[in-house]
């Protein structure tokens, strides 16, 4: 388990507290599964990607970025097979007027009080399971009975199939070759969503790997690992993460094989990204709607197959989430209970806090002029309000890795105190060459 302090409700409200996630339009009561980004939630996010694209395109070479439309054409989801098959079995209540997963009703909670689950109580009256279709539909043109319908994509793998074959010549790539984008997605999802671990809009980070047939193994075996690896060295212990290899009767009507990594929530093994070999089952069917080659051809040999694809799909909401619980700590400091995220500096929202330790006697000055040279290097942060404890605690709560305190000393031999949100550790160092000196320990491998 990580941490035996950290649970969902005290993530959630640290959330709110610090204004990092809090529920959407709550000033109307809320809407299911939807919340907004605060700002260091937004700064958070923005990191987890940013280390998404470090991984997939600054390390490498054989991966291009693109960012496709939302809104594609419509038969996009016709030969994808999500029109027919992107769907979650749903029962009605007649009684309580709700409606459930019907492969979810062992583990939710009917309308009715004491609690039970939909269909125990004597009154329950569900109807049969029917199929749904998960994506939202919408409508081009002013008047909807004259307009066409379409879709918000419900996952930005199609798009990459889409636009295959112009970044085949534009990027002049040679299979095995990758096509990386992050973007939202929007799922008509109704099970209640643990936090933003499922809600109806979710930002995606995909990437479509495209090998010659017979390398698909070697590639699918290829991915697991480096996406494994990737969650473990952006700070999450690796025994709260595992691979979990789909069972046949799992796999989506896509895939030949999908290894899940899983994380160890507190309420136990969810999904935060899907690795699948899907085999050449998109390239085939937008090459059968639309008519179009969808092929790679050797331009020497001649030598011309449809790829293979290797995916990791993953979410950056729930790789969030995770990032935070496994960060989440409760220590005593001074006698009080101190709650500190120890994030991965790369993810840390503000990386250094800089302090007056009063608001005279020169202190304020020198602090803004330490924080003003600072941030020109890193997302730095100046705070002069309250007492240097609780500016202590705010930093150790939204996870700061470091902060520079500005005192009387300062003033006179231009030196500051720097504290380690880990260690604790306060060492004395000269103002001149702070910035290069930071950088050198936020990340260490340069
Ligand atoms: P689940 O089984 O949990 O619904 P999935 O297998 O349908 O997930 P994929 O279609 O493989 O999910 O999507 C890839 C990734 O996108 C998931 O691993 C997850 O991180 C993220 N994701 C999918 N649906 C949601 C959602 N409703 N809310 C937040 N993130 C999501």
């Amino acid at each position: 388990m990580p941490d035996a302090a950290v649970t969902m409700d005290r993530i959630v409200s640290l959330c709110k507290r610090r204004g990092f996630i809090f529920p959407a339009s709550e000033i109307y009561g809320g809407i299911a599964n939807t919340y907004d980004y605060g700002h260091y939630g937004v700064l958070l996010k923005q990191n987890v990607i940013a280390q998404w694209w470090k991984a997939m395109i600054q390390e490498r070479d054989d991966v291009v970025a693109l960012d496709s439309a939302i809104i594609q054409h419509p038969s996009t989801w016709e030969a994808s097979g999500h029109l027919a098959g992107f769907t979650d079995p749903l029962v009605d209540c007649r009684t309580c007027k709700q409606r459930f997963r019907a492969d979810h009703v062992g583990e939710l909670q009917c309308g009715r009080r004491p609690s039970k689950h939909p269909g125990e109580d004597a009154q329950c009256d569900l109807t049969e399971s029917r199929e749904f279709n998960l994506m939202f539909e919408t409508t081009i043109g002013p008047i909807r009975e004259f307009g066409s319908t379409v879709y918000l994509r419900p996952e930005t793998a199609q798009g990459i199939f889409l636009d295959f074959k112009q970044v085949l010549q534009f990027a002049r790539r040679r299979p095995p070759f990758g096509i990386a984008q992050v973007g939202k997605s929007f799922r008509n999802e109704i099970t209640p969503g643990n936090f933003i671990f499922r809600t109806l809009e979710f930002e995606q980070m995909e990437m479509e790997f495209f090998v010659p047939p017979a390398e698909a193994q070697h590639w699918y075996e290829h991915w697991m690992k480096e996406r494994f690896d990737w969650y473990v060295r952006l700070g999450i212990d690796p025994e709260h993460l595992r691979l979990r290899a789909h069972d046949a009767d799992e796999l989506s009507h896509y895939s030949s094989a999908t290894s899940d990594v899983e994380y160890l929530f507190p309420y136990g093994w969810g999904e935060l990204e899907g690795i699948a070999n899907r085999g050449d089952f998109d390239l085939s069917a937008h090459a059968r709607v639309s008519g179009e080659k969808l092929e790679y051809v050797d331009p020497q040999g001649g030598e011309r197959y449809i790829p293979h694809v290797i995916e990791p799909a993953g979410g950056v909401g729930r790789s969030m989430l995770a990032f935070m619980i496994d960060a989440y700590d409760e220590d005593e400091l001074g006698g009080e209970k101190r709650t500190v995220l120890r994030l991965h500096p790369a993810l840390a929202p503000v990386k250094v806090a800089v302090l007056p330790l009063l608001r005279k006697d020169g202190h304020p000055e020198l602090a803004r002029s330490v924080y003003e040279e600072l941030r020109r290097h890193v997302k730095a942060e100046y705070d002069d309000g309250g007492a240097i404890g609780r500016r202590y605690r705010r930093q150790d709560e939204i996870g700061t890795p470091f902060a520079v305190t500005i005192d009387h000393q300062s003033v006179e031999d231009r030196t500051v105190t720097l504290r380690d949100r880990d260690t604790l550790a306060q060492e004395r160092v000269p103002i001149d060459g702070l910035a290069q000196g930071l950088q050198g320990r936020l990340d260490p491998h340069g």
